[in-house]
């Protein structure tokens, strides 16, 4: 038996959420993001005005960042 081995895949699709910029997002007219707490019972998003971070900030950036303020 040959032991598998996982490479990275060269053609996994560009639009991946791992390497995601808010640059990206912008191409596509994205100007803000949808933040979602974590909490399930809580359930409370908010809105996040991106603009004013670089372009190369990448969205999982966020996902640390935010705290649910409700
Ligand atoms: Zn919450």
């Amino acid at each position: 038996m040959t032991p598998r081995r996982s490479l990275p895949c060269k053609n996994a699709p560009a639009g991946s959420p791992r390497g995601m910029t808010l640059g990206n997002m912008r191409e596509v007219g994205v100007q803000r993001l949808i933040a979602s707490c974590l909490n399930d019972a809580c359930q409370h998003t908010a809105l996040i005005d991106v603009s004013s971070y670089p372009a190369e900030t990448e969205v999982p950036y966020f996902r640390s960042r935010v705290v649910c303020a409700k």
